[in-house]
């Protein structure tokens, strides 16, 4: 038995929670979830986002699923996700992209794994006001997080059979701060022989990615080019309706999608719960239910070869019905 965090968040957080844990039930994973609420449903009642329960559930139970959650703009509160990231020191952010059956994508192959910084560079939040027409913010970049991050995406890559690792900065303007992020991945290069080290700029890299995206394994970037360029990844294969994620710390570990609470479709059955469910396969692999993870995508691989999708991936299945299917398959395969 598993102890495990779901944070169910809002918007289309609920639903796709709600299909995402049916369906590893299905699979017959034996989890004891805690399920904890967070998000603008919960600031009436107890004054924030992200109340101090959250936190000491996934405090304890070292091991988190979590839905989008939204941080409400200009209201003064500091954004969930970047404070669970930094209260938990979930230092890594792992976000693997690559084809999925069944959807039409402008590329073929594609299988590219994005590891991002996720506690400093722009989103430290230290900002601040220098008159009415001037405000500031600060891109922190230290070595150990950046040599940290270097060591975490060289490892991944030995342990992943993955041949290369791409450092993206901006290093020939942000000459100090991007400067240092590239001298550390480099030294931790030198460590790893077996896998190829290359280095690109961030403006070239975009237009690379959208050209010719087989060329690029690993890539490895600060916290800002990060969430920009998996975005950019997503749209590779298919959008953020199936864009996984895991943030990763020494401690704990928080699984969760690409994709934030879509407001605009929530509550009508139309999210697409693949990237939840994506998310939620790797956490199983992360904690050695692997045979149950690779259940789950078998399943859900043979929904979309069936051509069972919901609307953002040109079907018009409901996101119930997707999940029924999947059910479905799960007892079949
Ligand atoms: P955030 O800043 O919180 O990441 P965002 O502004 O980038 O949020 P999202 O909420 O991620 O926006 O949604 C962007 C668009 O993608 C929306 O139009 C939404 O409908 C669509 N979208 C996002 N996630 C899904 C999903 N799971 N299923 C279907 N459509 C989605």
């Amino acid at each position: 038995m598993h102890n495990i965090t779901f944070v169910r968040g809002d918007g289309i957080g609920p639903e796709i929670s709600d299909a995402v844990m049916e369906i590893i039930k299905n699979a017959g994973v034996d989890i004891n979830w805690d399920v904890q609420t967070a998000g603008a449903d919960v600031i009436e009642e107890e004054g924030v986002p992200l109340p101090e329960r959250v936190i000491n559930s996934l405090k304890k139970n070292k091991i988190g699923l979590k839905s989008p959650v939204t941080t409400p703009i200009g209201k003064g509160f500091r954004s969930v996700n970047v404070q669970l990231r930094k209260e938990l020191n979930l230092y890594a952010n792992l976000r693997p992209c690559y084809n999925l059956p069944n959807i039409k994508t402008r590329y073929d192959n594609v299988d590219i794994v994005v590891v991002r910084e996720n506690t400093e560079d722009l989103y430290a939040g230290i900002e601040r006001q220098i008159d009415e027409n001037t405000a500031e913010s600060i891109k922190r970049i230290t070595r150990e997080a950046s040599e940290k991050i270097a060591e975490f995406a060289f490892n991944y890559a030995l342990k992943n059979n993955r041949k290369e690792v791409c450092v993206v900065t901006k290093a020939n303007i942000c000459k100090l701060s991007d400067g240092l992020f590239l001298e550390s991945a480099r030294n931790i290069a030198k460590k790893y022989n077996s896998v190829n080290f290359r280095e690109i700029l961030v403006d070239n890299c975009c237009m690379q990615l959208v050209q010719d995206p087989n060329q690029f394994d690993v890539l490895l970037l600060p916290n800002l080019y990060g969430d920009i360029v998996s975005d950019l990844c997503a749209g590779l294969v298919g959008g953020l309706g199936v864009a996984q994620g895991a943030n990763i710390g020494d401690e704990c570990a928080l699984f969760e999608p690409v994709h934030g609470s879509a407001p605009d479709i929530a509550g009508k059955d139309l999210a697409n719960p693949t990237a939840l469910l994506l998310s939620a396969v790797e956490m199983l692999n992360y904690i050695g239910e692997t045979k149950a993870g690779a259940h789950i995508k078998d399943a859900l691989f043979n929904t979309l070869k069936q051509g069972i999708k919901t609307k953002d991936i040109g079907g018009s299945a409901k996101c119930s019905e997707f999940k029924e299917s999947i059910i479905r398959n799960l007892q079949v395969c």
